[in-house]
């Protein structure tokens, strides 16, 4: 029998709703019971797919193919449970839905109202597939008080009332503000947001209280009082120095013990927390560190490479180093020399990226990368730059190119069906919507024997999640593998290269998908792992 815990939040956005429910996921894990996350977002947009990055951070793949958003990233870090398709839900796929049933005739003549029609159809989200879990864990995006989420939230209302409080938990994040001026701790904002809530027919059964100081028991008490929530249900969340730690904060405040009481069921034998004990204590003693320069368009704001930092990280606490990463648009390079900016670190990183703009610069950071001598990771975008860096540089194909950025004599990136005509397992094509013209999802790749990159994995086939649209030509193979660049991950039929590497280079790896998205802190990615590894030999010879 599967328990719902709905998780909203209050007063401010941005307070670490995600966070928290992946922490909370791993809290029940961690007491033995078994657990699934998933999120639903208020937007319009079907899927965060089309969004810009700028606006929304990184996008999230799964293996299934489903474009989601980041807190997904969160979830599957701190769980290792991988995410579905059925995962994430907007606003407006739940719309889609309905619509497409009210064409299709579905409702005989009925009108089509938010209540029940909508809320049922989220209903029917929220608990389809579910069933071998002992926890679902539901975050409901956004802020209680917007318009946008107000259907969402009738409908965890309605689905807590047909369930019964055996089998549904409402949990409620909030912001203790501390006002200077007045020297004070305010819990009045918490107040209001549980009124909020209230209004709507929730009734929070446990609060989250975000807050950067220690809270005074007379201050629990109080909102205890006011918000008709028990006092050892109110959890005070306060700011931690890693993510990691935010599992064993929320545990030493009671969190899982809270939450088991009200489903009255057994606290189970001792709480393991010990892999996030030593994760922590890896980050907080590092015997070292290195620098990565990760050249990007969307530097400004670090959500849109969530996963890809938190990866870096995962390699750090691999290597008990701290990695420090130094953030470059890359279109700096495009005006002046990348010497002064790439000279002192310890390894370069292309990530994945879309659109010719600042593309010329990645090129520029392969080519430092390889002259020099230098660890360069190439991601997706990464690789495909060092691919065209390599004909034109190398291999002397001057006019080698992307077909993303227009008409090319020598097309080395480009769709497979430029190359392939009337294939019928290539289904993308230059025509189609952007949202659905991807090659999206995990996907096999074999690995050439004796590469780097077989000794780093360790394994002579792999799968790996993936999200582009062009594909390095493999009509170049032969003129690139002369040129010095070894072709060593393959997909299974031989058309479509999966990872590059240059032999005689200290690491220089290219790889097509993205394996920043599969990186835990307790199970951190061997191409990561490697990495840093590279970059701790470098940062010996700088
Ligand atoms: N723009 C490239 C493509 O579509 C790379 C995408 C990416 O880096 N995720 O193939």
């Amino acid at each position: 029998m599967t328990r719902f815990i709905f998780i909203t939040g209050g007063v401010v956005s941005s307070l670490g709703k995600g966070l928290c429910s992946a922490a909370l996921g791993a809290l029940l894990q961690a007491r033995g019971y078994t657990v699934r996350l998933r999120k639903l977002d208020p937007y319009l947009n079907v899927d965060p797919g089309t969004m810009s990055p700028y606006q929304h951070g990184e996008v999230y793949v799964t293996d299934d193919g489903a474009e989601t958003d980041l807190d997904l990233g969160h979830y599957e870090r701190f769980t290792g449970v991988p995410s579905r398709q059925g995962d994430n839900v907007t606003t407006g796929r739940i719309y889609s839905t309905v619509i497409a049933r009210e064409r299709r005739g579905d409702y005989l003549g009925g009108t089509v109202q938010v209540i029940p029609h909508v809320t049922d159809a989220i209903k029917e989200f929220i608990q389809d597939g579910v069933g071998s879990e002992d926890f679902l864990l539901c975050e409901i995006g956004g802020t209680v008080g917007d318009i946008e989420s107000l259907p969402f939230l009738e409908a965890i209302r309605q689905l807590g009332n047909e369930l019964g409080s055996e089998r549904s938990l409402f949990m409620h994040l909030t912001l203790i503000p501390y006002i200077s001026a007045a020297g004070e701790l305010k819990t009045k904002p918490t107040q209001h947001s549980v009124k909020e809530l209230l209004g709507l027919g929730i009734q929070p059964d446990v609060l989250m209280a975000r807050i950067d100081r220690e809270l005074p028991t007379s201050d629990r008490r109080k909102i205890a009082l006011f918000c008709n929530v028990r006092e050892e249900a109110v959890i005070p969340a306060m700011d931690v120095d890693s993510i990691y730690q935010v599992p064993i904060a929320y545990h030493e405040q009671g969190l899982d013990v809270q939450v088991l009481k009200h489903f009255k069921l057994p606290m189970g034998p001792d709480i393991d927390l010990s892999r996030w004990h030593e994760i922590v204590g890896r980050i907080r003693k590092p015997e070292g560190e290195v620098t990565i320069a990760v050249v990007g368009k969307y530097v400004q704001l670090k959500d849109a490479y969530k996963s890809l930092s938190e990866a870096l990280g995962h390699g750090g606490i691999a290597n008990n180093v701290r990695v420090n990463l130094d953030w470059i648009d890359s279109e700096i390079f495009e005006r002046e020399d990348a010497v002064q900016y790439l000279e002192h670190v310890h390894g370069i990183l292309v990530p994945g990226g879309f659109g010719e703009r600042g593309s010329q610069g990645k090129i520029e950071a392969a080519r430092f990368a390889r002259e020099r001598d230098v660890p360069y990771f190439g991601i997706c975008f990464g690789m495909q730059m060092a691919v065209i860096e390599a004909a034109r540089n190398v291999a002397g194909i001057k006019k080698a190119s992307s077909t993303e950025f227009g008409d090319t004599p020598d097309p080395v990136v480009g769709l497979m069906t430029e190359w392939i005509q009337g294939n019928e397992v290539q289904k993308r094509s230059a025509t189609a919507d952007k949202g659905g013209s991807m090659r999206l999802g995990a996907f096999p790749c074999v690995i050439t024997p004796g590469s780097r990159v077989a000794a780093i994995y360790n394994q002579p086939s792999i799968s790996e999640r993936h999200r582009h649209r062009y594909e390095v030509n493999i009509n170049y193979k032969a003129v690139l593998e002369k040129a010095g660049m070894r072709f060593s991950g393959m997909s299974p039929d031989g058309v479509l290269p999966e990872m590059v590497e240059y032999p005689d280079h200290p690491w220089f790896i290219g790889v097509q998908f993205h394996p920043e998205l599969k990186s835990k802190p307790f199970e951190p990615h061997p191409l990561f792992t490697s990495f840093i590894e590279a970059a701790i030999r470098q940062s010996r010879l700088v």
